[in-house]
């Protein structure tokens, strides 16, 4: 299609008012030198922990490794059980199985988060940990998560690549639980331009083994405490982040708004997300759920707006869980969704002609059409 007039992302736009301001940090760079670990990644963590209420970050490369390094960290491995959820980009559950743990899903709520009713069921004398998604920048419940984790002795580790700025009780996420995981990729809120990731934590031993995990398990330039990967955050990625840094909140809401502006519009005729007084969502992804999805996309399409699916085969129905031995029908919540979820465009620059098409588009797809 060539006559797109909302495109479901636009990385260019953004990147664009900001050119300028970027490229002189890229500058800056290439003069000093320092292209591994150097300052900027430091004061990146600085003050991307600031932003997040905790005592440290943890620049790494990229969100999966993030996830990665924290389970790894924590010892977690071989014969040891991890509870996240079948409905969030793979690297939820990869990440689990990468380490040589089982990776156990338990179904979602009406929020597309964990259903905490259903966690203790999961729970078996391998399980080790936790790792709760706050999908679509929607925190989850964390107050019952973390209760049912004291009770049976279990780490949380949150998957916040999707949540950068959300608040739960406003407190942001990545400090609920004993690690929170971020990526920087260019579709997240906060973004480098390539790949990038960051880990936060208030555990000082935590952050301190992460350091080394991150490099190779050196302690020094020549000693080495354990193996370990090179997974390091770039300076020139860092200093990117700097400059978004700025702007992040703004962005975030402006996204806001925009998921206002559909909620007003489209409830009517789509189902919207909600958000309770005490959550603030950061909408990475603005999901509705709808009847006669498919023709809805398609007549959005021809109108010239792209829409997306996140995801349309959940985690445990991929080939590569074929040996987790699940099946459709195991968890009828994440089944039912995944049938009639939708993502609209919602990033922040979306111009109000674009949103008030889609907005419209969507009106006029189900008042003019009789099923
Ligand atoms: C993007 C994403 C990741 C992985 O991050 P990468 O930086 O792409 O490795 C993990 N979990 C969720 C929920 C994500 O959306």
């Amino acid at each position: 299609m060539n006559n797109i007039k909302v495109p479901y992302i636009n990385l260019i736009s953004q990147n664009s008012i900001i050119k300028k301001k970027l490229l002189e940090s890229v500058g800056k760079v290439i003069s000093h030198g320092g292209y591994i670990l150097g300052p900027e990644v430091k004061s990146f963590e600085k003050e991307f922990s600031d932003y997040c209420g905790t005592k440290y970050a943890i620049g790494v490369d990229n969100g999966t490794s993030a996830l990665i390094l924290v389970l790894k960290a924590l010892s977690i491995g071989h014969g040891d059980e991890v509870i996240t959820v079948p409905n969030s980009f793979l690297a939820s559950a990869s990440c689990i199985a990468l380490i040589g743990a089982k990776p156990v899903f338990v179904d979602i709520q009406d929020d597309y988060n964990i259903n905490p009713n259903l966690i203790e069921k999961a729970i078996t004398s391998k399980t080790k940990a936790i790792i709760p998604v706050h999908l679509t920048g929607h925190p989850a419940e964390m107050n019952a998560i973390l209760n049912i984790a004291k009770k049976h002795n279990l780490h949380v580790i949150e998957d916040c690549a999707q949540a950068v700025g959300a608040a739960y009780y406003e407190k942001r996420v990545g400090g609920f639980g004993i690690a929170g995981c971020f990526s920087l990729h260019p579709l997240k809120n906060l973004n480098a331009i390539g790949d990038g990731g960051v880990i936060v934590t208030n555990d000082t031993q935590l952050y301190e083994k992460l350091l080394k995990a991150r490099n190779h398990g050196l302690i020094n330039r020549d000693e080495c405490e354990f193996w370990s990967i090179n997974s390091r955050l770039d300076t020139i990625q860092a200093a990117m982040l700097l400059v978004k840094m700025k702007y992040l909140d703004k962005w975030i809401k402006k996204r806001r708004g925009n998921a206002e502006f559909y909620k007003k519009r489209i409830s009517k005729y789509v189902k919207v997300p909600k958000d309770k007084d005490y959550e603030f969502s950061v909408y990475h992804t603005f999901v509705v759920q709808a009847e006669n999805r498919e023709e809805l996309m398609k007549y959005l399409l021809d109108k010239g707006i792209e829409t997306k699916i996140h995801y349309p085969i959940p985690i445990h129905l991929q080939q590569a869980s074929n040996n987790l031995g699940y099946k459709i029908g195991d968890f009828p919540q994440c089944d039912n969704q995944v049938k009639k979820i939708l993502s609209l465009p919602v990033y922040p620059e979306l111009t109000i002609e674009q949103i008030e098409l889609v907005a419209d588009s969507i009106k006029s797809f189900y008042e003019q059409k009789t099923f």
